[in-house]
Order: structure tokens, then C-alpha cells, then sequence
């Protein structure tokens, strides 16, 4: 079996992660922050220690500005609640998922929330020239993905940051595909809001996920998505003021998070800029592999450099969903095919409603692997 659907989320994970899990259910699954034993002492800690790895992989300076929750839709949804006041103008790029474009369209009807899409060209980047006019008047917040889970193509969001503080607008950047896979710091991105997933490029187990807080973000300003206990402050029916509390309320996903932070571990002892090189170089080999194929067309950067691994294509005269099937049932080959959740980004790049099929390596795949699939897909591309 080559899995080939790292997008969506990350298999298999490193043995340390499962070892970290079962780790925290024997030894130390007490409630954390809360009835002050040793196991509930012990889980504490080790959620903490996952906050700390996650915060120096983001260049975050105070891990307690590190905000977990149970995936990057959830953080995503967080975000939008706490900052997007009725009428707030919001300018968000044409490869956006729809764990951005569905709270907006809801917020759009509900709260007079009004979305603007800075267009997207058809290799998926962002047309930098037209989101500055966009930003005008008075945007509230940009949303950007970080890269399109789509082509893989990457945002400058250093640029895209500094436009929108020019017009006095938040950042969120969603690095649902990019934690663990490109080198990222929040400062360096300018981003107030970095939102990212656990279980894909951190190889963390489902359930994970979280945002960043920029330095100048006042939490205090802003709304919890949900309210209950903590364990801390509970004199108060008030959600607390202070971080994380404000917005981790309830039991937290200790076993994920314990498997979370050895995630993280494996991706820093192996080193984020050796795993991008790695990755580019499996994108240009699926790549290159690919324009040999009659019939086929990739949809995304020409150069591995601005894209990560995530390669869609389609076979003129061919349903993606047919490929995808032949790709699982005869070779063993598991990809993505169709929408992939952001029809929006599939207007932008021209492959709307039909979709693509997604091949997206992660740090397990070696370059046989890629000659493998490229081997299938030639058959089943010549069975037209
Ligand atoms: N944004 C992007 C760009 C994504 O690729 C994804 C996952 N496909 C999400 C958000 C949502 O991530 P999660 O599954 O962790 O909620």
C-alpha cells in the first residue's frame, strides 16, 4: 500500500507518537489542571510540554499563547467568532477551504458579515497586486491559506500581512497544510492569528489541532467559541481572562496531545527545512513524472519552490473519481479525488465541479514509491 493522501491527514504516524498515547492512558491520564494528584499533575505536564514544543516550532515566544483545540476547522471557527463583529468586512484569498468559506457564508447571513475573495490565478496564487484595493474600506480580518490544500501552492503571507496591517486589518493565516512541512514563524509571517492542524504535518493523531496568538492580539478582547470549566477561577461563573483558559474549556484531548507532542518532537529532531527539501524533491519528481502522461494536465506551481509535496492533475476525458478507484482497487495507491473541501479554490484554478485527483506524500514516502505510482498511473492513463 502507498499512501499518497497526507492532505487530509498524516499515515502512518512515527512509533513514538502511538507509544506517547498509550504512555498517557497507563501513567498519567488524571484530569489535567484539575483535581491536583499526581496523575492530574502528571497529564498537566504533559500537555504542557506539548504547548512548549508546538510554541518553538511557530516561533511563538509564550507557549501559553498556544491555544489547543480539535482541529483546524475548530481554531478557524474560534477565530472568525472572537474577531468579526456585524457588517466587519473580511477579505479572504480564492484558495480558501471550507472550513473558512462555510463560518463566513453562515456569519455573511446571519451577521451582515461581508466576504470579499481577492482572486486567485490558475496555478493557485494569489494575485498580491488586487488584495490591497480589497483591503479598502476598513477590512476587519484577511484569511489566507498559508498553502492550498488543492495545488499546494504557497502565499506570501509576509507580504499579505504587511498589506493588511497597512489597512489596519488582523491576519489569520490557515497553516493547515504547512505546520511541520515548511518553516514557519508567526512574527516572520506577520500573522495574529496562526491556525494549524495536529494530525497532518505534525503527525499527531486526529483530534488535534490549535492557533497561535500573536504577540499584539489582547485575548482579553476576545470571545470563547465555547464556555465551562477549567479548573481554574472557578469562584467565577465568568470565563476566565488568562491563556489558555479563556478558550480551553472542558476535559482537553490529553491522550491526543501526548501524541501530538511526540509529533512534534519527531518533525524537530528530523528537522522541518531537511523535510521541506526532502518533500520538494518528491514534488518535482511526481511532477516531471506526470507531464510524460498523455492527456494529463497539473493544476499548480511550475516550481516545487513555491508549492508543497500536494500535486493535483486531471486526465482529459477522464473522471478523477474512476482514476482514484483504479489507483486503490488495482495498485494498492490511496489518493484524494474530487473537491477536496474547497470548491472555492477549484473555481479559481478551473477545475470546478469535477475536482482533481490529489496525490500528497508525507515524510514516509520514498522516491521508489513515486516511480510506483507513476508506473500505475501510466496504465491506467493508457486504458483510455
Ligand atoms: N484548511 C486547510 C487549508 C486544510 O487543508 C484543512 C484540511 N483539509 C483544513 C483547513 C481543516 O483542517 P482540519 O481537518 O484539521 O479541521
Amino acid at each position: 500500500m502507498i499512501y499518497m493522501d497526507h492532505a487530509a491527514t498524516s499515515w502512518p504516524k512515527p512509533p513514538e507518537v502511538l507509544k506517547a498515547m498509550i504512555q498517557y492512558l497507563e501513567e498519567s491520564g488524571g484530569n489535567p489542571g484539575r483535581s491536583g494528584h499526581r496523575l492530574s499533575v502528571a497529564a498537566g505536564r504533559i500537555i504542557y510540554e506539548t504547548r512548549e514544543a508546538v510554541a518553538e516550532l511557530l516561533g511563538v515566544r509564550d507557549p501559553l499563547r498556544v491555544i489547543f483545540t480539535l482541529n483546524a476547522t475548530h481554531a478557524i471557527n474560534l477565530v472568525l467568532r472572537a474577531t468579526l463583529r456585524p457588517g466587519d468586512r473580511v477579505v479572504v484569498t480564492g484558495m480558501e477551504h471550507n472550513a473558512v468559506m462555510r463560518p463566513l457564508r453562515a456569519m455573511a447571513v446571519k451577521h451582515g458579515i461581508q466576504v470579499v475573495v481577492a482572486p486567485a490565478q490558475s496555478d493557485g496564487s494569489t494575485d498580491v497586486a488586487q488584495v490591497g484595493p480589497l483591503l479598502q474600506p476598513k477590512a476587519r480580518l484577511l484569511v489566507a491559506a498559508h498553502a492550498s490544500n488543492v495545488t499546494g501552492t504557497l502565499a506570501p503571507m509576509e507580504e499579505l500581512s504587511r498589506l493588511a496591517h497597512a489597512a489596519g486589518a488582523l491576519v489569520l493565516a490557515d497553516a493547515a497544510q504547512t505546520v511541520g512541512a515548511v518553516p514557519i514563524g508567526i512574527g516572520h509571517m506577520g500573522a495574529d492569528f496562526l491556525v494549524f492542524s495536529g494530525h497532518k504535518g505534525l503527525l499527531g493523531p486526529p483530534g488535534t489541532g490549535g492557533v497561535a496568538l500573536g504577540d499584539g492580539v489582547d485575548a482579553t478582547a476576545l470571545e470563547p467559541l465555547i464556555l465551562g470549566g477549567t479548573g481554574s477561577r472557578s469562584e467565577s461563573e465568568e470565563p476566565p481572562a488568562h491563556l489558555p483558559d479563556r478558550f480551553e474549556v472542558g476535559t482537553p484531548n490529553g491522550v491526543g496531545l501526548a501524541g501530538l507532542g511526540a509529533g512534534v518532537r519527531w518533525v524537530q529532531s528530523h528537522g522541518v527545512e531537511e523535510l521541506r527539501a526532502r518533500e520538494m524533491s518528491l514534488r518535482r519528481q511526481l511532477v516531471e513524472g506526470l507531464k510524460t502522461l498523455r492527456g494529463v494536465v497539473v493544476h499548480g506551481p511550475r516550481n516545487p519552490a513555491d508549492a508543497t509535496a500536494v500535486v493535483s492533475f486531471t486526465v482529459l476525458g477522464r473522471s478523477v473519481s474512476e482514476i482514484g478507484s483504479q489507483l486503490d482497487e488495482r495498485f494498492g495507491i490511496l489518493c484524494r479525488v474530487g473537491l477536496h473541501c474547497a470548491p472555492r479554490a477549484h473555481r479559481s484554478i478551473g477545475t470546478y465541479p469535477e475536482g482533481t485527483v490529489r496525490l500528497s506524500p508525507g515524510p514516509f514516502i520514498e522516491p521508489a514509491d513515486i516511480d510506483a505510482v507513476l508506473s500505475a498511473l501510466r496504465q491506467v492513463v493508457a486504458r483510455s
